[in-house]
């Protein structure tokens, strides 16, 4: 794979501070040296997911994953090495140099090639629209009111009969290779290309930067299904990109985002002045659709339509959302499926009053709730009021706790001492249970102690203790380490790999730990992270590397002292028998000199 040079690369990672790219994706809080949040690659309610601005890495101590923040990128954004040089050298205004290599441009000019004929197929479904022959779709979106403003910002189309598509981009002199890598035409057993999309309304799909990167179609009968999307390809993968995000950002989206289900849905608002509307493309929404929406705006409306399957899908965002501390409010509809058919029922007006109307996800679960049950008996009514308790008790702030308890109480009519009084004993049984798990600690700890196992884990200690040591980078230590470390003497596998990659880069006279952690496998990336998260007290390095190197000359004494004690219990030789009986002597008189 083409690489840039390891000075750029530097220049690039030096000018991207590792605190600042995350934190566009996961809250962070300063704690000590370093910073914590909830962790974007596990689910997690409480942090264990740290940043460390000193050594530029991150790491999760719940689900291991760890690295710099090339390596943060590449797992958040799905995309490879060079593409997150690529974008950080962007957002710090650093002017690469052009890649060399044959993979890498073939896959770019064919990825160019894509997207000319995206951009084709778009303009070519668009104008099909209104010709003569595209009566139905004609008939469809006069019943659906749309006018011709809202057709051309979203270069809304319709495709035709059998092959015309393929015939016109041969026409335009794209290969079938390209044609075919589109998804947009098909090729049957017989060898016949087909177009995908036949006698259906047409929507673009772009990404932020309004590349056309792939398309929804719609049939206009009862033909099933309802609707197809183009399958991924070199410009498209799914989850990733929310429909009508670009046309949404030439309006003022910083506040309050709503996201519905369908392309029907931001068509019709935005046709209606609601601009400010992305659709999440068919199923669930995505953790990268959530970030997309979190890092555009900071108020998420969820506008999901009001059927089964609607409310599935906001319950399954909400919990994505929350997990990424987005603010989110639930769109209340009522006479109405979804926000497409709202608007042109009710208008504008109606529809932003339940824009704003919107509630919290507390009150949302508490509505939930109340539907199932039945206040008139009192057992309901007591789990009613337990469930509402365990869902104030996890709000961290007193006042919104405040804010809830009194709300809830009015619009239920339920006491609001009897609510405090049960989230009262919620938070004080946390506070029990936590002292009781602290107490157990220690406990725990001197179980550990006569377990098989200790040594082994005193052995990964000192491992990674010295690893620790080496990964400060100071060429000085690192002599020192070598002469009395063989790489051998790392027992663990993943230690002695490690072990071997930082010999190997300090004996080339790269000390650059930073850069070391590109050329790792995940597996190292994780480990090194987390040794490197880790603090393991060493205030005086020098006194630490001789402690652990007599723990190993100690190790080393002890097994041959062994290995001769096996020896001499078979029948040897005298003089043989002699000169280890004097070895063993030796052993035992340095090792008591080391205690
Ligand atoms: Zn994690």
């Amino acid at each position: 794979m083409a690489r840039y040079s390891d000075e750029i690369i530097d220049d690039v990672r030096q000018s991207n501070d590792i605190v600042d790219v995350i934190s566009q994706y996961v809250r962070l809080k300063r704690s000590g040296r370093n910073y914590f949040g909830l962790c974007p690659f596990h689910n997690e309610k409480s942090p264990s997911f740290s940043v460390s601005p000193e050594k530029q890495i991150f790491h999760c101590f719940g689900c291991g994953v760890g690295g710099n923040v090339f390596t943060f990128l590449t797992k958040i954004e799905g995309i490879n090495f060079v593409e997150a040089v690529q974008l950080l050298a962007e957002r710090a205004n650093i002017q690469l140099p052009t890649l060399e290599n044959n993979v890498d441009s073939a896959k770019e000019a064919l990825k160019t090639k894509v997207y000319k004929v995206n951009e084709f197929t778009a303009k070519y479904y668009h104008e099909n629209l209104y010709r003569p022959e595209s009566k139905i779709a004609q008939e469809y979106i006069k019943k659906r009111k749309l006018s011709n403003e809202t057709l051309k910002s979203f270069q809304i189309g319709f495709s035709g009969k059998f092959d015309e598509l393929y015939k016109e981009l041969k026409k335009q002199g794209f290969e079938d290779r390209e044609i075919l890598e589109s998804g947009l035409v098909n090729k049957n057993e017989r060898g016949q290309y087909i177009d995908r999309y036949r006698n259906r309304l047409m929507f673009p799909i772009c990404d932020v930067r309004g590349r056309v990167i792939a398309f929804g179609g719609r049939v206009l009968d009862d033909s099933k299904p309802k609707y197809i999307n183009s399958p991924e390809n070199v410009v498209y993968s799914k989850g990733r990109h929310l429909y009508g995000l670009n046309v949404a950002k030439k309006y003022d989206i910083k506040k309050r985002l709503l996201i519905v289900e369908g392309y029907m849905d931001v068509v019709s608002l935005h046709q209606r002045d609601i601009h400010n509307v992305v659709a999440s493309l068919g199923t669930a929404l995505t953790q990268q659709q959530g970030y997309l929406l979190r890092n555009n705006t900071e108020q998420i409306i969820l506008s999901y339509d009001s059927d089964e399957a609607g409310q599935t899908a906001k319950v399954r965002a909400m919990e994505i959302l929350q997990n990424m501390g987005c603010d989110i409010r639930v769109l209340q509809m009522e006479g109405a499926k979804d926000p497409d058919e709202y608007v042109i029922k009710y208008g504008n007006a109606r529809f932003q009053n339940l824009v704003d109307k919107a509630i919290s996800v507390i009150e949302f679960k508490v509505k939930i709730l109340r539907q199932s049950l039945n206040l008139d008996s009192t057992n309901d009514k007591i789990k009613f009021l337990n469930e509402i308790a365990k869902l104030i008790a996890k709000i961290d702030n007193s006042m919104e706790r405040e804010v809830y308890i009194e709300k809830i109480a009015k619009e239920y009519d339920v006491s609001k001492e009897a609510i405090y009084a049960e989230v009262n004993k919620l938070t004080y049984k946390e506070n029990v249970d936590e002292k009781i798990l602290n107490k157990a600690k220690p406990v725990i700890k001197h179980l550990e102690k006569t377990n098989e196992d200790t040594v082994s884990e005193a052995v990964k200690r000192r491992e990674n203790t010295i690893l620790a040591i080496l990964l400060s980078g100071d060429v000085n230590i690192y002599q020192i380490i070598k002469q009395n470390i063989k790489i051998e003497d790392f027992k663990y596998d993943i230690d002695h790999k490690i072990a071997r990659k930082l010999y190997e880069e300090f004996e080339n006279g790269n000390s650059n730990i930073s850069s070391i952690i590109d050329n790792l496998s995940e597996e190292e990336q994780n480990h090194i992270t987390m040794i490197m998260a880790e603090d393991y007290g060493i205030d005086d390095v020098e006194k630490a590397i001789d402690d652990i190197i007599q723990t190993y000359e100690k190790d080393k004494l002890n097994e041959r002292k062994l290995e001769i004690l096996e020896l001499l219990e078979n029948p040897t030789e005298e003089n043989q028998k002699k000169e280890l009986e004097k070895e063993l002597n030796d052993i035992i008189i340095r090792l008591a000199k080391m205690r």
